[in-house]
């Protein structure tokens, strides 16, 4: 899954220079692969017209190294996987690959998140045992309710580095009438997550920073807003810069990727929850080279981010997991992209744009949904079809059923669709 890198190949050339030159037993390392590492931030609440408008620096340099796309928040507007446009509701579709029908996150107040759809955190620790995770957040709630920091039900998931809570320390950080104090908070975290990155480097690091958000709450589409992300995006900067120096100084590899969890109201700027486009475009700035179609995709979306991470980490996602995955990666290879699913008396139909040339795609049926209490599903192959052919029609009828989990399944990426009969 992973492909070679261009790293490994100046490693090789350094080894033949270095057996020339008499000195290969003296260098025991050389043949060794970069670590890969990764730090996705999420900065709260930034309309794509905004950022595109302000092009902040440190933004614009990493995705020199890499791209700046488009994305949409939200689900599908209109379906079964509409999602709201609120902050805590986002945030979970970028752990956890998928939308509110499955993760039930509907608002900010957590109140029953379904952990059977796990985060990037948990596949990565269940893996990966001991790779160290971090969390440096402006909002304490991140860790403790929706990755689950050490709960039963996420099986007791161990969060490695934890800097947050700071919004309920009243003592350094008094709660002033402007809101600045969150201002604070977020530079605190930020240079505490470049600290952490330049001298241990967590494997997996979530930063997220919240300041934007209060102001836009406050002043709308306005120059307190437009300072705010001046300041959020010098914030990132420390940490580009942490990331940079990792990467001089160790034989690491980083992936980094900017987010936002939602846009503004079109109105004021103030207001955001709703499925006004101006809600629902969302953003992704990253330093990765190895960008797919999926990237600049009219269907590039949060979830896609997940799929992505576990990717680059070699993070291998178990089947039925994998199956409920909403995004595509937008990082290596690809079958296929911008699927679409209609169902019409017993007959689904599915399209795809095919990526790669050659191999199949699989459709499978779920008659039922165990996954979402715990459960396995039962699924039953539909049938296949060439990539190449881009299209499958199936009849339905001999397989009634109130409710129906689609999966197209090639060898590079899956899709899947839920049909809910009123
Ligand atoms: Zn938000």
């Amino acid at each position: 899954m992973i492909p070679a890198t261009i790293p490994v190949r100046k490693n090789t050339l350094n080894i033949i220079a270095l057996i020339a030159a008499g000195l290969f037993f003296c260098t025991p390392v050389l043949s060794q692969q970069k670590t890969r590492k990764t730090v996705f931030i999420i900065v709260d609440g930034i309309p794509a017209d905004v950022i595109e408008k302000l092009l902040p620096p440190n933004l614009q340099n990493i995705a020199k190294q890499g791209g700046y796309t488009r994305s949409y928040v939200g689900g599908v507007k209109g379906t079964y996987s509409q999602t709201p446009t609120i902050s805590a509701v986002g945030y979970n579709s970028v752990l956890t690959g998928v939308w509110v029908n499955k993760h039930n996150v509907w608002d900010n107040d957590i109140a029953a998140p379904n952990y059977y759809y796990p985060t990037i955190f948990r596949l990565c620790k269940e893996q990966y045992p001991a790779k160290k995770t971090a969390i440096f957040s402006s909002w304490e709630d991140n860790r403790t309710k929706l990755v689950g920091d050490h709960f039963a039900a996420t099986g007791n998931l161990p969060v490695d580095y934890a800097f947050d809570g700071l919004e309920k320390d009243t003592v350094h950080y008094p709660h002033d009438k402007q809101g600045d104090f969150m201002s604070k908070i977020d530079e605190s975290v930020a240079k505490k997550a470049a600290e952490t990155i330049q001298t241990t480097a967590p494997d997996l690091s979530w930063v997220y920073l919240e300041y934007t958000d209060d102001m836009g709450h406050k002043h709308g589409d306005s120059p307190e807003f437009y300072n705010a992300i001046a300041l959020a995006d010098k914030r990132i900067g420390y940490i580009w810069q942490a990331v940079q120096y990792r990467q001089q100084h160790a034989n690491e590899e980083w992936l980094v990727i900017v987010t936002t969890d939602h846009g503004r109201d079109a109105v004021t700027g103030k207001g955001h929850g709703g499925q006004s486009n101006r809600e629902r475009d969302s953003w992704i700035f990253t330093n990765t080279k190895n960008l797919n179609q999926q990237f600049h995709a009219p269907q590039a979306s949060a979830t896609d981010i997940m799929p992505s991470i576990a990717r680059f980490m070699g993070i291998s996602i178990q089947h039925d997991k994998a199956f409920e995955i909403d995004g595509i990666p937008f990082t290596g290879a690809l079958s296929f992209i911008t699927p679409t699913f209609s169902y019409n008396n017993n007959q689904l139909t599915v399209t795809w744009k095919a990526v790669n040339q050659k191999g199949e795609v699989k459709v499978w049926a779920s008659l039922g949904n165990q996954f979402k209490t715990g459960g396995k599903d039962d699924y039953i192959l539909l049938g296949t079809a060439p990539l190449l052919r881009q299209t499958a029609v199936f009849d339905l009828s001999s397989k009634p059923s109130a409710f129906y989990k689609i999966v197209l399944e090639a060898p590079d990426n899956t899709s899947n669709y839920w049909i809910e009969k009123k």
